[in-house]
C-alpha cells in the first residue's frame, strides 16, 4: 500500500509524493499518524539543510497517532492513542551510557536520520512510544513533544510563583513554556517579546504580557532566549538582573559573541536546554489530557500533507501569522 509523504530534497525543496507504506520489522509496532506538527528544526531543515542525514528523507518528529498493529508483548493493542520519543540516540557515547539521552553526541530524530511521521503510518520500537488517553483532544496531544520541551526548560529553571520571567522569541516553544510557567508552576509576571503581532495575541491568551521589545532598563529574574539570533542573545543577557538565570534553548543557525563580563559581574547563571527526557514527555501528555495546559491557542493551521510546502512557505514568512502548523495525513 502506498501513502502520501512529505520528503526533504535540499533546500526550499519537499515534496509531497507517493511511498511504500512501512513494514514494522521485528520489535516495531506501526502507528497511523493523526496529526503532525511542523517544529521550529523542521525549518532549520527546510532553510539551511542542518540535521537531515539522508535525501530523500520524510520529515517530521512530532505527532500522535493510533496504533495499526502491534506484537505479542509490545505492551500496545491496536487501537491504542500513542505519542512517540522521537529521539534516535546512539547509545554508545559517554551520555547514552549515563542515560542522558538529550545530550547524546550523536543525537538524531526521525524525520532526519530515518523516516518521519509527515506521512500515513511510522514504524517505531515499541520502547519509543507513550500510551495517551483516548479522551484526550489529538490536536493539542500532537503538540505533547514541543511541550515536553518547555517543560524540561521550567525544570530547570526551578521557577517560583513569584518570579518575574521574561521569553525573548514567542514561536511554539516560548509561547509553551508561557504556557506552562503560568498554568503549572503559577506565575504571574511573564513577559513575551515577539515582533509578529499575531503571536503577541497568542501569548496574552495563554498568561503572559506580550510586548514588541523589552522596556528600556526592565529586569527580570530568569529569561529565556527562544529566538536564536545574536542579538537576542545578547538582550537576554542585558535583561536579566544581578544574580538572575538566563536559558537558552534555541538551536543557533550561526556562532554567537557574547560579552563575557556581562556574566562575570553580574554574577548571572547561564543554562543550556535541549529537549527532554522520556519522564518530560509523559508530564506533557498528563498536562494536555488533563487540560491543565491549553495548548490550542498555538495551533493556528492545520493542513493535509499534500500542502507541506505551503504549510513550510508560511511558517517562513518574514511576518508571522502562524505558530503551530499541523498536517494531517
Ligand atoms: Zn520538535
Ligand atoms: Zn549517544
Amino acid at each position: 500500500m502506498k501513502m502520501k509523504a512529505l520528503r526533504w530534497y535540499g533546500i526550499h525543496d519537499v515534496r509531497a509524493e507517493e511511498i511504500d507504506k512501512p513494514v514494522p520489522a521485528a520489535g516495531e509496532v506501526l502507528v497511523r499518524v493523526l496529526y503532525a506538527g511542523i517544529c521550529g528544526s523542521d525549518l532549520h531543515i527546510y532553510n539551511k539543510g542542518m540535521f537531515i542525514q539522508n535525501i530523500p528523507e520524510t520529515m517530521g518528529h512530532e505527532f500522535c497517532g493510533v496504533v495499526e498493529e502491534a506484537f505479542e508483548g509490545s505492551g500496545f493493542a491496536p487501537g491504542d492513542c500513542v505519542i512517540a520519543n522521537p529521539m534516535v540516540p546512539c547509545g554508545t557515547c559517554e551520555s547514552c551510557l549515563r542515560g542522558s539521552f538529550n545530550t547524546c553526541e550523536n543525537l538524531g530524530f526521525i524525520g532526519e536520520v530515518r523516516q518521519g511521521c509527515f506521512t500515513g503510518y511510522i514504524a517505531l520500537p515499541a520502547d519509543r512510544l507513550i500510551r495517551v488517553s483516548a479522551d484526550a483532544d489529538m490536536k493539542q496531544m500532537a503538540l505533547a513533544e514541543p511541550l515536553a520541551v518547555a517543560v524540561n526548560i521550567c525544570k530547570r529553571a526551578s521557577l517560583k510563583p513569584d518570579d518575574s520571567l521574561a521569553i525573548i522569541g514567542a514561536g511554539p516553544i516560548g509561547l509553551l513554556t508561557a504556557a506552562v510557567a503560568h498554568s503549572v508552576y503559577g506565575l504571574q509576571d511573564i513577559t513575551i517579546v515577539n515582533r509578529s503581532e499575531t503571536r503577541r495575541r497568542i501569548a496574552e491568551k495563554l498568561g503572559a504580557r506580550a510586548l514588541a521589545a523589552i522596556p528600556q532598563g526592565q529586569h527580570f529574574d530568569k529569561v529565556v532566549e527562544s529566538a536564536g539570533s545574536p542579538s537576542t542573545l545578547q538582550m537576554a543577557l542585558e535583561s536579566v538582573r544581578a544574580n538572575g538565570t538566563v536559558l537558552v534553548v534555541s538551536v543557533f543557525e550561526e556562532n554567537v559573541t557574547i560579552d563575557a563580563n556581562i556574566l562575570v559581574c553580574s554574577q548571572i547563571t547561564l543554562i543550556g536546554c535541549n529537549c527532554y527526557d522520556r519522564e518530560d514527555l509523559v508530564t506533557a501528555a498528563d498536562l494536555i489530557t488533563s487540560g491543565r495546559v491549553d495548548v490550542s491557542p498555538i495551533i493556528t493551521d492545520v493542513f493535509p500533507v499534500e500542502e507541506g510546502k505551503t504549510a513550510f512557505e508560511k511558517l517562513c514568512a518574514r511576518e508571522k501569522q502562524a505558530a503551530k502548523i499541523l498536517l494531517q495525513p
